[in-house]
């Protein structure tokens, strides 16, 4: 036996399994040449972020629209991130907005021939590989404490040196045998390394998003296991795409100064490295220039928040789109009813510079979503929101279906529909008038029109009120009763001669408005007051009667 294998032996327990049976138990997958097999590999902390999101819909369309694959893995190896229940929280936030997984962690378990998928199962794994690195003298252990690699640090400092563990830095490269053998014999803890080579080459690789990259060679000794044998990300990152079989992997900017290092593994083990796709940082505009996207400073970066706020998961993997490739806009415009997933999209259409995340832009593209949304749809998303966030809306929504569906068609029958539902909160602010528990009077009169005033035109509205008027004889009657009281029937009339009266028919239409609607704006009144019902409406102008007789 060499050395290098007796201390392998030492290291490590023998589970009886080489490299070579996870080769045969992890067969390459049976899939066509050329399909795309690509996997989102969160880590569950508790917050998830919109990169998750961004990334993960990348891998799906690359995957879903080549005929490969797409899986999740949970990366779980840091207990002291990791949240109760938090891979659960993102399994559910991520099936919310419409992301499928060919296999993987499930809600219900795992599926899949290549897992475990939680890398916590997966020690043994890491162990065997870990064992036979250090078999080929690839891999050593250090017992360097932290005070020791502060020391380091500190020498390093002094000298003007680069810093980290490598080269003649690298303390415990070269322990003799006998002595690793005394301290592994102590139960010292120990780390195991990765032995780089000296004067590493640079390295060329051809991202999928950036193109060519020359990166400098890696000459670290970077950390494999830690002291408790969870491997660090770069080791579990190698073991795992390479036995999942991942043919893609697109991960976050802030990854591309560790790809020497994953490629040199990679290279060394004699495997063949994923295709690597750096995507870019997500970016927030700010008065001078723009700033990455801070999880203290920016709510919208946690995936909850949109869910909490309320915004449909169409809309948010239509502006993810928008995001990704820049041409999508355009697609939509040519093809403004298919199905989102008919765009062809493409990595190398996918800008490599950050990407600007506009929450004002998300509006927009969710106004568009909810108007192309048959209303019945719109109405069974905001009852299902209100459910989980907002109890006030769940208890008069679910207490008046049929009366929200009416409310939510509002205008979207014509050619051009409104576009003013836009996500959760804002629609049931919006929309709260029209329930009765949530009316109250929000704005005043207008300001050329008094209480006594506005009572009699009240009074007279209501007295002749014609439920059954179409609109437009129900306009022709509101320009009577203004002519009547004084009032242009144009405002065009009013402004020319604004000495002839006490104001135009808007000002008495203001009124109505405000009895019905509680405000100064409102969707069109005569719609308004066919979908509240004529008693409800004759309530409302009632009260009002009443509320201005006591101001
Ligand atoms: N767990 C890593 C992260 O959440 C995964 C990066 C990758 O996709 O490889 O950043």
């Amino acid at each position: 036996m060499t050395e290098q294998a007796k201390l392998a032996a030492l290291l490590f327990p023998n589970s009886g399994r080489s490299i070579a049976d996870y080769e045969a138990l992890y067969p390459p997958r049976p899939l066509p040449a050329g399909a795309p097999v690509t996997r989102l590999a969160p880590s569950p902390t508790g917050f998830i972020h919109l990169g998750n999101l961004y990334g993960a819909f990348a891998d799906e369309r690359l995957a879903h629209q080549n005929g490969g694959l797409f899986f999740l893995r949970i990366e779980d190896t840091d207990e002291k991130r990791e949240t109760a229940g938090a891979a659960e929280a993102l399994i559910g936030a991520l099936d919310y907005f419409g992301l499928r997984f060919d296999e993987g962690v499930t809600a219900g378990g795992e599926t899949g021939a290549y897992g475990p998928y939680r890398q916590r199962r997966r020690a043994e794994l890491y162990r065997d590989v870990a064992r036979e690195l250090t078999a080929r003298g690839l891999a050593y252990p250090c017992f360097c404490t932290e005070d020791e690699l502060g020391e380091i640090r500190a020498s390093q400092e002094a000298a003007g040196a680069n810093f980290g563990y490598y080269g003649l830095w690298a303390r415990h490269r070269n322990l003799a045998p006998g002595e690793i053998e005394r301290r592994v014999g102590r139960g010292e803890p120990f780390t195991l390394r990765w032995r780089a080579p000296a004067a590493a080459a640079a390295v060329t690789v051809q991202d999928g998003i950036r193109g060519r990259l020359v990166l400098p060679g890696n000459e670290q000794d970077i950390v494999l296991l830690k002291s408790n044998g969870i491997p660090t990300y770069h080791f579990a990152h190698v073991v795992d795409d390479h036995f999942m079989r991942t043919t893609h992997v697109l991960r976050g900017e802030e990854w591309l100064s560790s790809l020497p290092v994953h490629v040199q593994i990679f290279a060394a083990l004699g495997w063949e490295h994923p295709f690597y796709c750096h995507t870019p940082l997500l970016l927030k505009a700010e008065a001078g220039g723009k700033r990455k996207l801070s999880k203290r400073k920016d709510p919208e970066l946690g995936l909850d928040f949109y869910r909490r706020e309320g915004y449909h998961p169409r809309a948010v993997r239509e502006y993810l789109l928008t995001l990704l490739n820049s041409d999508y806009e355009e697609w939509r415009l040519g093809h403004p009813t298919a199905p989102m997933e008919e765009f062809p999209f493409s990595l190398a259409r996918m800008g490599s510079s950050g990407a600007l995340f506009d929450l004002q832009k998300l509006n927009d593209v969710s106004k568009n979503v909810l108007a192309a949304l048959p209303p019945g749809e719109t109405a069974d998303f905001l009852r299902h929101w209100a459910g989980d966030w907002q109890p006030e809306a769940a208890a008069v929504w679910t207490a008046e279906r049929e009366y929200l569906a009416a409310i939510v068609a509002i205008g979207r029958r014509e050619a051009n529909p409104r576009k003013d539902l836009v996500y959760g909160t804002q629609i049931f602010s919006f929309l709260r008038f029209f329930f009765d528990p949530l009316f109250t009077i929000e704005d005043a009169l207008p300001d050329n029109v008094g209480a006594t005033e506005a009572r009699g035109l009240l009074a007279q509205y209501s007295a002749r009120y014609d439920h059954a008027a179409d609109k437009e004889s129900w306009f022709a009657a509101l320009k009577r009763l203004a002519a009547e009281n004084g009032y242009a029937e144009k405002p065009r009339d009013y402004k020319k001669q604004p000495e002839l009266y006490k104001g135009h028919v808007g000002d008495v239409s203001a009124v109505i408005r405000l009895a019905l609607s509680g405000r100064k704006n409102s969707p069109d009144l005569w719609e308004v007051q066919q979908v509240m019902g004529e008693d409800r409406v004759r309530r409302r102008l009632e009260a009002m009667i009443q509320y201005v007789g006591q101001l």
